[in-house]
């Protein structure tokens, strides 16, 4: 069973790999959108990440929803919404029980997806996030390997496709060849769920 410290590790884990590869996130949002990706998220987890080391929440489902408005409230830009929108919703949908299961979690982040999708008007193939996320979610049933294995080939599926989303999309035709960064960071979130189980 996860617990609501499972779910600050994760949000730890994902933090870490933000800073990380927060330069390789900002040179992949160079070429197609404004190079600010890296940098976005890096202020995001970080609050995330100093957030609960502070005060952890109680129940997965509260630790979610609080780094998901915390996203929402730090990242500037387009992904910050939607990631908040990812995590605010997933952790509505495990409501206030003290541990859930695998497939609980992979339920939860089907409807954030979900909302993501609703909220932005992307689908899978609009070189987005989506393109990372609904492979992941796809996959989690089997394992978070899986999930994660997924979730990067879905990030590299995403280079010959040309942005139908956001700022990418200004772009037209010259957004095909480029990896999209929003993909990229979704396949690190999916990736640090091993990092907090391990
Ligand atoms: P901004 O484009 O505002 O500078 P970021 O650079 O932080 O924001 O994030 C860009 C990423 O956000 C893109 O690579 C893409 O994956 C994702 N994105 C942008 N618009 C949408 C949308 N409508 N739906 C889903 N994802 C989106
Ligand atoms: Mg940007
Ligand atoms: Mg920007």
């Amino acid at each position: 069973m996860l617990d609501a410290d499972f779910f600050r590790r994760w949000m730890t884990a994902a933090a870490a790999s933000v800073d990380r590869e927060a330069d390789r996130l900002t040179a992949l949002d160079s070429p197609i959108g404004d190079a600010d990706h890296g940098s976005n998220l890096q202020r995001g987890f970080r609050a995330v990440r100093d957030a609960l080391d502070k005060e952890p929440p109680a129940t997965p489902g509260a630790v979610l929803t609080q780094a998901g408005r915390l996203l929402i409230s730090t990242v500037g830009g387009a992904s910050g919404p939607l990631y908040g929108t990812l995590l605010r919703r997933a952790g509505k949908s495990l409501g206030d029980a003290a541990e859930v299961d695998e497939r609980q979690l992979a339920e939860a982040l089907r409807a954030g997806t979900d909302a993501v999708m609703q909220l932005g008007g992307a689908a899978p193939g609009d070189k987005t996030m989506i393109d990372a996320l609904v492979p992941a979610v796809d996959a989690l049933g089997d394992s978070f390997a899986a999930a994660r294995d997924a979730a990067e080939r879905g990030a590299v599926a995403t280079t010959p496709l040309q942005a139908r989303k956001g700022r990418a999309s200004y772009l037209g035709e010259r957004s095909i060849g480029h990896q999209d960064p929003g993909a990229t960071s979704s396949a690190l979130l999916i990736a640090a769920l091993l990092d907090a189980s391990g």
